[in-house]
């Protein structure tokens, strides 16, 4: 057995809910921070427009004051500076989102780029805005690629349209005997101990399947080969592994990388559509029916804060102003003068969507983005709930 390995997509550092942690985590320090979202996609012209969108951010500031954000022109220009700095030097042309946080008047400085767009945003807060981010990492799956024939296997670790990392495994076949001819005995000889050669290489590749898996975790398994390779394959693979395996359909193993991710897409984006509307069905039925499931932005909200959300819908690139009251720290999806649950009057306005990312996240809920069209019924929000 020979072992190839190579980590080809060094750019494309994977962003996964390890970022989102961190950025929940982080503390405040005082300082206000920038939170910025570009889509770096190329026109029709092939050009970037961010710029455009960045001078327009510029005037406004301007034009608004920063009162409200308490941050100074000079403050603006610096860091916005520093964003351009990094977008000369930092940014990778094969990727299309870009994030960055950047602490104003503070050193904190964080970057994040990937191959799919975001939508254009600028955010002065105290806290990083993670919501775009999370809509980026909840909606691209981490897929194992299983690529096989008799003597090969190939296994391509694929986030957001990228291989992070590949492992081939080539099988040492025994050589076809010169003297073996066809229909004799020595031909059926040959063969079986191709056969026996075959599950000697399967049960090899197996063993690699699963290391591949413990080591990159994909979420979903796709198998490629010819239908009776990928049959008998499956006979050497424990249930644990067969039970990721979305898709599986030919290809042949020695294709370009790019050739097999081209070939993939349709494929999976299918998968990914398909689990989507599993999810939507399941709560639109359930809401139907009236047992364990809501609908609607502060019906949602409210369960969230109760701990009861199983799977939260929202619609994609959404945003809605609400409140947070400071004294027992309840968000609304509405402006409130006082809290329905204590009287306070000190309340003060939070970008609802937002706030119910973070608390899914911080919940451990998983989050699926549908487009606006698909989740108006639903007005926007929804949830399947644990009780
Ligand atoms: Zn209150």
């Amino acid at each position: 057995m020979a072992r190839f390995g190579a980590s080809p997509a060094t750019m494309a550092s994977m962003i996964t809910k390890h970022d989102l942690e961190s950025l929940i985590g982080r503390a405040s320090n005082g300082n206000p921070v920038l939170s910025l979202f570009l889509d770096m996609s190329v026109n029709e012209n092939n050009k970037r427009t961010h710029r455009v969108f960045l001078s327009q951010q510029r005037a406004q500031f301007e034009e608004l004051g920063h009162e409200a954000a308490r941050v100074s022109d000079a403050q603006v220009e610096e860091v916005l500076a520093r964003v351009q700095a990094w977008l000369d030097e930092g940014f990778d042309e094969a990727n299309h989102g870009v994030v960055v946080y950047a602490e104003i008047g503070g050193g904190w400085f964080h970057a994040l780029q990937f191959p799919v767009p975001v939508q254009n945003r600028l955010v002065v807060s105290d806290r990083p805005v993670i919501g775009p981010l999370a809509q980026v990492i909840e909606g691209y799956r981490h897929y194992g690629v299983i690529l096989l024939d008799r003597e090969h296997v190939r296994l391509l670790s694929v986030y957001l349209g990228t291989v992070l990392d590949e492992v081939t495994v080539r099988g040492d076949p025994i050589p076809t005997p010169s003297h073996v001819q066809a229909g004799g005995y020595s031909q059926t000889r040959f063969q079986r101990r191709k056969a026996e050669e075959m599950r000697h290489f399967f049960k090899e590749f197996a063993r690699e399947v699963e290391d591949f898996a413990a080591r990159f975790q994909p979420e979903d398994l796709v198998m490629l080969g010819t239908d009776e390779n990928v049959a008998k394959f499956r006979e050497f693979l424990p249930e644990a592994i067969l039970k990721r395996v979305i898709h599986t359909g030919p290809m042949p193993v020695d294709g370009s990388t790019s050739e097999v991710l081209a070939r993939l897409e349709p494929h999976l984006r299918a998968a990914q559509e398909r689990a989507g509307r599993g999810v939507l069905e399941q709560v639109r039925d359930r809401v139907a029916h009236d047992y364990l499931a809501i609908a609607g932005l502060q019906g949602t909200l409210t369960a969230l804060q109760e701990g009861k959300v199983d799977t939260l819908v929202l619609a994609a690139n959404q945003r809605r102003d609400g409140c947070r009251c400071g004294q027992c720290g309840f968000v609304f999806a509405r402006g409130l003068a006082t809290c329905p649950y204590d009287g306070s009057t000190t309340l003060e306005e939070v970008e609802v969507v937002e706030e119910m990312v973070r608390m899914a996240e911080g919940q451990g809920v998983p989050i699926a983005f549908a487009e606006p069209g698909d989740v108006e019924d639903l007005k926007g929000a929804a949830a399947l709930l644990r009780f």
